[in-house]
């Protein structure tokens, strides 16, 4: 009876699609535009910017940073190469504000590529209802296909007193000048990425890790190499140490008080890089018997399958490769899949490459050598390494290493593993 009667207080159906996908950005848009080439009736629903992360506070913007800290970096270069150039300085309002148009445009972009493929969009915040329909605002929306693509957002410390006076990459976005001094907290891609740009482009940075070295997922070529270039490029890395606690003073500033038992002082940007969690909360899983992990991530099978009927999930809320390729082709396989009579279409999640955008960048693919011992054995792996400057540095100055890797497995040294420095 009182279910009968929470579904009577609903508000009635507006419209009926084939397929809704809740979240606009890499992997929900790439879904939705692709089934709808298959003559699908769809609709997207997006409570903040079209595009996501990847282009309103991730890779986009990112990117746009890491070229101007390149530029920074070049600069150093031009009189080695025999250019006089006349260097007054930077301006960060200058790039923020080319970025910000930048990025205006390709939601225009994104809006429009929407309307271009017949895929209704829908503004505002989606909640899956007991009667596996989403709800935006008042209105109700019925699919027989519901795929969830809500993304992550960053994490702030809630056990660190005064940890709110810090910012995260999204707020590294919203920055309208260039801070003096800046600590990054964290050790994987973001807070080595950001604090690479910081560092170049001339603030005092220093990033806090809890272990010896950065992104100690990745091959040691990675981690010891990334490590070593950041502290020979400017950036401070203290290791072994952590944040106790944050307090804002008058004039704005930070001090930190560490577990080393050390200060940091005048610190005008923290920034917490210290991982995401998925956006899973609020949205109604619990209704539907949508299995969830510890951690909040979406429980999929390789199928994108939720344990939700018909109800399916990708990209960052199921906390595996977070990365927008990853999420593009998740979505483009699944709607082959579900529309284009492509049953046994998957993403195949082995042998993803990556970029880190450290200085100078670092990419990898396939397995870490430890990864590759254990699966195979330590006799039957062999790793050839190459070390050396590249050309572009022998009349510079400033020099920059080229480390490279593979990783083969024996007797026919099949490359299983490569890890490279751009
Ligand atoms: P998202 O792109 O996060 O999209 C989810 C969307 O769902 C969001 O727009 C959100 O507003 C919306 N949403 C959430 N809940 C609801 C709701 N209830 N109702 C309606 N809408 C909702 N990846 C790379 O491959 N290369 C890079 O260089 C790179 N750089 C990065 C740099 C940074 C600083 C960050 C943070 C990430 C970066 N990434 C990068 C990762 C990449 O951005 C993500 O992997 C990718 O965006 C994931 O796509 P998604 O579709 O799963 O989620
Ligand atoms: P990551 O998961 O990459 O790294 C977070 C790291 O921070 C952890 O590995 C951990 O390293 C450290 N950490 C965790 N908790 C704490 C803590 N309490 N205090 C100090 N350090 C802590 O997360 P990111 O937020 O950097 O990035 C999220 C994802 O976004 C990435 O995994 C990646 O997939 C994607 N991304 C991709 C990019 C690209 O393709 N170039 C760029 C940016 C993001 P440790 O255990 O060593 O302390």
């Amino acid at each position: 009876m009182r279910f009968s009667l929470k579904l009577f207080q609903m508000p009635p159906i507006s419209k009926a699609f084939d397929f809704i996908v809740i979240g606009g950005g890499s992997g929900g848009l790439a879904c939705a535009r692709r089934a709808a080439e298959f003559g699908v009736k769809a609709a997207i629903v997006e409570e903040a910017r079209w595009g996501g992360t990847c282009v309103n506070v991730g890779c986009v913007p990112k990117k746009v940073m890491f070229n101007t800290a390149m530029h920074a970096e070049f600069i150093h270069d031009h009189k080695d190469y025999g250019f006089d150039v006349d260097y007054k300085g930077f301006n960060w309002a200058k790039i923020k504000g080319t970025r910000d148009a930048y990025i205006k445009r390709l939601n225009g972009i994104y809006e429009s590529n929407l309307e271009k493929s017949k895929v209704d969009k829908i503004e505002g915040h989606a909640i899956l209802t007991e009667d596996r329909c989403v709800q935006v605002g008042g209105q109700k929306y019925s699919a027989e296909h519901i795929l969830i693509a809500t993304g992550g957002k960053p994490i702030v410390p809630t056990n660190i007193p005064g940890a709110e006076h810090g910012i995260t990459s999204d707020g590294f976005f919203e920055l309208e000048t260039l801070p003096k001094k800046v600590v990054v907290v964290g050790a994987g891609y973001i807070a080595v990425e950001l604090a690479g740009i910081f560092n170049s482009l001339g603030s005092d940075t220093s990033i806090l890790i809890r272990f010896d070295e950065v992104l100690r997922a990745f091959d040691p070529t990675i981690s010891t190499n990334v490590t070593v270039n950041m502290e020979q490029g400017g950036v401070k890395v203290m290791r072994r140490t952590q944040v106790k606690s944050v307090t804002k003073r008058e004039n704005g500033l930070l001090d930190l008080e560490l577990n080393t038992g050390d200060k940091m002082t005048d610190v005008d940007c923290l920034l917490w890089a210290v991982g995401r969690v998925p956006l899973s909360e609020n949205i109604g899983l619990d209704k539907l018997g949508i299995k969830m992990d510890n951690k909040g991530h979406i429980v999929v099978d390789e199928f994108q399958n939720t344990t939700g009927s018909k109800i399916y999930a990708l990209g960052d809320v199921c906390g595996k490769a977070l990365l927008t390729p990853v999420a593009i082709a998740a979505g483009r396989k699944l709607a082959h899949r579900l529309f284009d009579n492509k049953s046994d279409w998957k993403l195949d999640y082995t042998d993803i490459p990556t970029v880190i955008f450290s200085h100078p960048p670092s990419a990898t693919l396939g397995l870490t050598q430890a990864e590759a011992e254990e699966k195979y054995g330590k006799e039957k792996i062999k790793a050839y390494k190459s070390e050396f400057t590249p050309m572009y540095f022998a009349v510079t100055t400033r020099k920059e290493k080229c480390h490279m890797k593979l990783i083969c497995l024996l007797p026919d040294e099949k490359v299983i593993g490569l890890v490279t420095f751009l």
